[in-house]
């Protein structure tokens, strides 16, 4: 069937079995498989025909759940990675090399942030970092013409700003080179990047793909839709032969699926940052669950986000799904169904104040997770940030009182009862 809804996808995406095979997708728990002729191997290293040798390179497994996330993202291509990590580092490298360039939105993931600015940074890659708000002059202005990519987040972690995707899709084209969107907060339930024009999709399958706080892993996809042949000069990887594969041309040789191909065939054999089968089995079944937790997720979220807000010991709150935020009306265009479960919010007394709630809490957990069924906390200002003091902490975004909410799956009153019996001891 065709056209299927996300909701349909998420149970059925990739896998299709036949007459008498597993309802659920086989766990090929194998680094490698057996072929009758060497003929028939050399194939398979040059690229010359489909199957798998190593699963470093591909795994069944791996690839229905790829396939999954792939249909749900409406990409032509994709591939599990070992982290979240790993499929930005991958995202990035397999089109940039040393001495070139990377526009990217300033509000991200403090671990992305980390990899660009500092271990990408010293390893030749440059990254210009833009104030996601920024007018289209200002974002046209951080272009070099080295640049070879642009970076944002949908939803950035933590500071829930929302990407106006369309904006840096635009910015992107008009110097010829794609727009990369992390979509870990949004996830496709909510968001599908594809359709705004960004050109591949990330994510940190760890947090609500998976679920379930069960398994790390990563995710890239292509839309198929950015033409590297049309700037060939600037994606060489792409568009001049492999020598290591017999000169295969990745953009030509594999079409739409060349920027993926080149991930596995080329990255994954060299950094093998590949997830196990067993992970990519619980990925996929955290997956199946994916669109009725997200409704779960943003409808407890909101009413929680709307409750914070007039209690009386808050002092703010940031949710894109509140009126208040600035980021309310992108939030409607690019995420009409809602957003995510994450909640960021001020406790009245500051430091200590945000310390003792958290203390108090019995069913929320103080975790570093974030995204998942359970309902958990974290407190940037003693944990993540704690060798900032306050005036640095203000620098970087992060008040001192900043309660970091990841709401969960529980009955709604639940989390609010807990979240009030803690504020009563503030
Ligand atoms: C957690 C996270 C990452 C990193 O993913 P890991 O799976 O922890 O390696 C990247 N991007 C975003 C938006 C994240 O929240």
């Amino acid at each position: 069937m065709k056209n299927l809804h996300p909701e349909t996808i998420c149970l059925y995406g990739g896998y299709a079995p036949q007459n008498g095979q597993p309802r659920q997708i086989p766990i090929i728990q194998s680094t490698t498989y057996k072929y009758e002729t060497a003929e028939d191997m050399g194939k398979l290293f040059d690229l010359e025909a489909d199957g798998y040798f190593y699963t470093r390179l591909q795994n069944p497994t791996n690839d229905v759940v790829a396939a999954r996330i792939t249909a749900l993202e409406g990409g032509v291509a994709g591939m599990l990675t070992s982290s979240g990590q790993a499929a930005n580092l991958y995202a990035i490298v397999n089109i940039c090399n040393a001495g070139d360039h990377v526009v990217c939105s300033a509000s991200i993931y403090g671990g992305t942030f980390n990899l660009f600015s500092v271990t990408l940074h010293n390893l030749g890659i440059d990254f210009t970092f833009v104030d996601p708000d920024c007018s289209e002059e200002e974002l046209n202005a951080a272009f070099q013409p080295n640049t070879k990519a642009v970076f944002g987040e949908t939803i950035a972690n933590p500071a829930l700003t929302v990407l106006d995707i369309e904006k840096f899709a635009h910015a992107a084209h008009a110097h010829g080179v794609p727009l990369i969107v992390d979509n870990t907060f949004a996830t496709p339930i909510n968001c599908r990047p594809f359709a705004f024009g960004c050109d591949i999709v990330t994510h940190s399958t760890t947090k609500y793909m998976d679920g379930h706080a069960a398994a790390v892993g990563g995710a890239i996809v292509d839309s198929g839709n950015f033409d590297w042949l049309a700037h060939a000069a600037k994606f060489p990887g792409l568009t001049t032969p492999d020598e290591s594969y017999h000169g295969k041309i990745y953009a030509v040789d594999f079409g739409k699926a060349g920027y993926i191909t080149k991930a596995t065939a080329h990255l994954m054999r060299d950094l093998g940052a590949v997830p196990s089968p067993q992970n990519a089995f619980l990925l996929g079944l955290g997956l199946e669950t994916l669109a009725v937790r997200m409704e779960r997720h943003c409808a407890n979220a909101q009413a929680i986000a709307e409750w914070l807000e007039q209690h009386e010991k808050v002092s703010w709150v940031n949710y894109p799904g509140l009126k208040s935020s600035r980021y309310y009306a992108l939030a409607r265009k690019y995420m009409p169904k809602g957003t995510c479960g994450v909640i960021s919010f001020g406790v009245k007394g500051g430091r200590e104040a945000a310390v003792t709630f958290m203390d108090s809490l019995e069913l929320a957990s103080i975790v570093t997770h974030v995204a998942d069924s359970k309902t958990c906390v974290l407190h940037p200002a003693s944990t993540t940030h704690r060798q900032m003091n306050d005036a640095q902490l203000e620098a970087a975004g992060v008040k001192p009182d900043l309660v970091r909410l990841s709401v969960g799956i529980e009955h709604v009153d639940d989390i609010i009862a807990d979240l009030e019996q803690a504020l009563a001891k503030v």
